[in-house]
């Protein structure tokens, strides 16, 4: 979203910059940085130097810093270090300690999940950042379940604070980044309206506040980016096509599927793609797919696209043998046969016990492909089922193997309607889920706090 977004308010007249860790990845090596800002700032009783650095040639259409911190922060991985709370706090006191020495405030900051959830706080509550009090800042949360948490016993490692303010930061004995964030920001956005309201009921402990925040929550569906993913003009795609050409070009794809995967053409196909962990409900699949052949009979193909779980990989693999001609899989990452899968398939199957957004969905139907979702989140909110009026996707209510082969007999039956499918699929490929739209929703809500400074 971060890489996204800013370009996007770029071209509405705005001017976004992103600040993130400096992570030893490729990105940093491929490309050429010069040195804004060097500082030092205090962790508890450790003095660190930081330094910021930003992107010279402004290629992804806005400016990025990355901050670094020597024995912190120059690490290969983003997260899941022993050391995770003293990286992230470490970044944020330098984040904050760099924008107070601007010579011109933000109109807005915009910090993103728990890892950057107590900037609003220093800015509001630490002494030496005080003239910063008054910046508005919207916190926008990805993901609930992970919420930073740490020890009272460090608390000294925010910057000297205001003693009284110790109830902003405290949730259940602990100090809790994104509870923290989620009380002191002016506003605060869920990546989809559904999400926001499954958090008020399911939150990892944090279910009262939500409740009680509810009046500064908005959900905000994030957008697509609509140049890379186009069936018009896709590069990992051989066959190209567009709304007058869909049936054909949507064949020309799914036969290269066929051939390569051993299916047949003339069955629906079903494709997943994606992470194959409990989130996505992946370890249903299995049964899902065994019991829809068996139970509807062998009317549909399916195939497969993820990595993740071992045993999940393991049981996907070995289904190939059995359901030969009917079923097949690819285990690991392929960013070519996802946007193929998107293209040939007939169905994108998104099961998800916790979906915040879900972008496959939206990829899928920019190429004609009607997905098939369990309501939740961001799939609640995007795809609206074919039983209700101007419904274009297939939709059910549990993470259960009964739903989801349900919702693949249903599925098969849309199939047998081929004047319906080419009318659902004209109509999912108009569906505006661009970041334009999202990223005016954005500066609406930044434009709401502004009136409040
Ligand atoms: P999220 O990270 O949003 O929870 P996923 O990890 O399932 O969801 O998918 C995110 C994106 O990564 C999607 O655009 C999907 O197309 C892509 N993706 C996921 N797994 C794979 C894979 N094995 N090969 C190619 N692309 C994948």
């Amino acid at each position: 979203m971060v890489g996204a977004l800013p370009k996007y308010q770029a071209s509405l007249g705005h001017v976004a910059k992103v600040v993130m860790p400096m992570y030893r990845t490729k990105f940093l090596y491929d490309n050429s940085w010069e040195v804004v800002h060097k500082g030092g700032a205090s962790l508890g009783n450790w003095w660190f130097e930081y330094t910021v650095i930003k992107e010279k040639t402004n290629k992804l259409g806005f400016d990025l810093y990355l901050v670094d911190i020597n024995g912190l922060l120059d690490r290969e991985k983003i997260y899941g270090y022993n050391d995770d709370t003293e990286r992230f706090v470490s970044f944020q006191v330098a984040v904050v300690d760099w924008i107070a020495a601007w010579k011109h405030k933000p109109s807005v900051v915009h910090v993103h999940d728990y890892h950057a959830g107590l900037i609003p706080f220093m800015m509001q509550s630490c002494f030496d950042y005080q003239h910063l009090r008054n910046v508005p800042t919207v916190l926008t949360i990805h993901n609930a379940q992970y919420q930073g948490w740490m020890g009272w016993d460090k608390s000294n490692y925010i910057p000297h604070w205001d003693g009284w303010r110790w109830g902003n930061l405290d949730w259940n004995k602990t100090i809790n980044p994104l509870a923290c964030a989620i009380k002191c920001a002016w506003k605060v956005t869920t990546v989809s309206w559904s999400y926001l309201e499954e958090l008020r009921y399911n939150s990892n402990g944090l279910e009262p506040l939500f409740e009680y925040e509810k009046g500064k929550c908005v959900g905000i569906l994030n957008g697509i980016d609509t140049k890379v993913w186009d069936p018009v003009t896709d590069s990992y795609l051989d066959e190209h096509f567009s709304l007058p050409t869909t049936a054909a070009g949507k064949l020309a794809n799914k036969k290269k599927l066929c051939d390569a995967f051993n299916l047949n053409i003339d069955q629906p196909l079903i494709v997943f793609i994606g992470r194959l962990v409990g989130e996505k409900a992946a370890d249903l699949l299995p049964r899902a797919i065994g019991d829809a052949l068996y139970y509807i009979g062998q009317r549909m193909n399916f195939l497969v696209l993820g990595s993740g779980e071992p045993q999940v990989e393991q049981q996907l693999s070995s289904m190939r043998g059995p359901l030969m001609g009917y079923y097949n899989s690819q285990i690991g990452y392929n960013e070519k046969l996802s946007h193929e899968m998107y293209a040939g398939a007939d169905f994108l199957l998104m099961p998800s016990r916790v979906e915040p957004c879900g972008l496959n969905q939206m990829y899928a139907m920019r190429y004609g492909t009607i997905p098939i979702v369990r309501r939740t989140g961001g799939l609640k909110d995007t795809v609206k089922d074919i039983g209700e009026t101007g419904g274009y996707g297939i939709c059910f209510n549990q993470d259960a193997v009964g739903d989801i082969t349900h919702a693949i007999y249903r599925a098969v039956g849309l199939y047998e309607q081929q004047d319906k499918i080419a009318a659902i699929r004209k109509q999912i490929m108009q569906l505006d889920f661009s970041w334009d739209k999202s990223a005016q929703q954005y500066i609406d809500v930044y434009e709401d706090v502004r009136l409040k400074v």
